[in-house]
C-alpha cells in the first residue's frame, strides 16, 4: 500500500479553479520532486497534503485512510507530516534548541531531558551543535532553514513534505541545505519537494513530476524526465531553468 495516495484531488479558491484533477501515489521511501511554472498550484497541493488547506474534492488516503473523512483524526495526522516552507518560520523568542524542542514537548509531551537529547543530535547532524543556544536572527537563512528543518525531524514524521526551501537563501547557502535534505532521502525519509533545483531533482528524486495549470501534465524517472520531456510545456520551462 502507497503511503499517501491522492485521487481526483481538487482544490478551488471562489471560481478559481487551481487543483483539477490530480492524481498520484507515494510509496514509502520515496523522494517525489514536483517542477512547474508560478502559479500552476504546486504549493496548494502541498498545503492540502497536510490540510493547511481543506481539498475542494477527491481523495487523500494516508496508509489507506482518507484524511477528509470527517471523523478522521487531523491532528494525529499532522505530527506524522513535518513541512518546511520557504521562509523559515521559527519562533525569534526562542532560542534554536527551544525552537527544535518545541513541538515534541508541547504537543507530544515528551520528556524533556529525552527531547534535548534528541534535538542535540539532529543539531549535530546539521552541523549546528553549536549554535544550540543562541537565537535564530544571529544565524544565516541557510542556518535558520535547517534549524527548521531539526525542528520537524524532531517530530519524527513519516513524510516531510518541502515547499521550496532553498528559493529565499542566497546562492552559496542552497547546498547546505540541498545536503541535510539528500542525507534525509539516504536515510529512508519520504519526502514530496518543490523545487527549482534541477540537480537535487536529478540526484535524490525518485521521480520528478510537472505540474502545470493545476493538473500533473508528466511524470518520471528523473534520467528520462529531464533527456526526454515529451509535453511541449515542460521542454518550453525546462529549457528556461536548465
Ligand atoms: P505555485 O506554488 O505553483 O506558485 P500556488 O499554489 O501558490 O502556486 O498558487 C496557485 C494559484 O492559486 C495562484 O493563482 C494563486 O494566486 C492562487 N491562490 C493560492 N492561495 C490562494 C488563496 N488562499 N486564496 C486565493 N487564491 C489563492
Ligand atoms: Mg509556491
Amino acid at each position: 500500500m502507497a503511503l499517501l495516495e491522492i485521487k481526483g484531488l481538487k482544490k478551488n479558491f471562489g471560481d478559481l479553479k487551481v487543483l483539477k484533477d490530480v492524481n498520484m501515489k507515494i510509496e514509502e521511501g520515496e523522494v517525489l520532486v514536483l517542477i512547474g511554472p508560478s502559479g500552476s498550484g504546486k504549493s496548494t497541493f502541498l498545503r492540502c497534503l497536510n490540510l493547511l488547506e481543506q481539498p475542494t474534492g477527491g481523495e487523500i488516503l494516508f496508509k489507506g485512510k482518507n484524511i477528509l473523512a470527517p471523523k478522521f483524526n487531523i491532528v494525529d495526522y499532522r505530527k506524522h507530516v513535518g513541512m518546511c516552507f520557504q521562509r523559515f518560520n521559527l519562533f525569534p523568542f526562542m532560542t534554536v534548541l527551544e525552537n527544535v524542542m518545541y513541538s515534541p514537548v508541547h504537543i507530544l509531551k515528551k520528556d524533556k531531558n529525552e527531547i534535548k537529547e534528541k534535538a542535540m543530535v539532529l543539531l549535530d547532524k546539521e552541523g549546528l551543535a553549536n549554535k544550540a543556544n543562541v537565537y535564530p536572527d544571529t544565524l544565516s537563512g541557510g542556518q535558520q532553514q535547517r534549524v527548521a528543518i531539526a525542528r520537524a525531524l524532531a517530530m519524527e514524521p513519516e513524510m516531510m513534505l518541502f515547499d521550496e526551501p532553498t528559493s529565499a537563501l542566497d546562492p552559496e547557502l542552497v547546498g547546505d541545505v540541498l545536503n541535510v535534505m539528500k542525507d534525509l532521502a539516504k536515510d529512508g525519509m519520504t519526502m514530496a519537494v518543490v523545487t527549482h533545483e534541477m540537480g537535487f531533482a536529478r540526484e535524490v528524486a525518485s521521480r520528478v513530476m510537472f505540474m502545470d495549470g493545476g493538473k500533473i501534465t508528466e511524470e518520471n524517472k528523473p534520467d528520462e524526465f529531464f533527456r526526454n520531456p515529451k509535453n511541449p510545456r515542460l521542454q518550453e520551462f525546462l529549457s528556461k531553468v536548465l
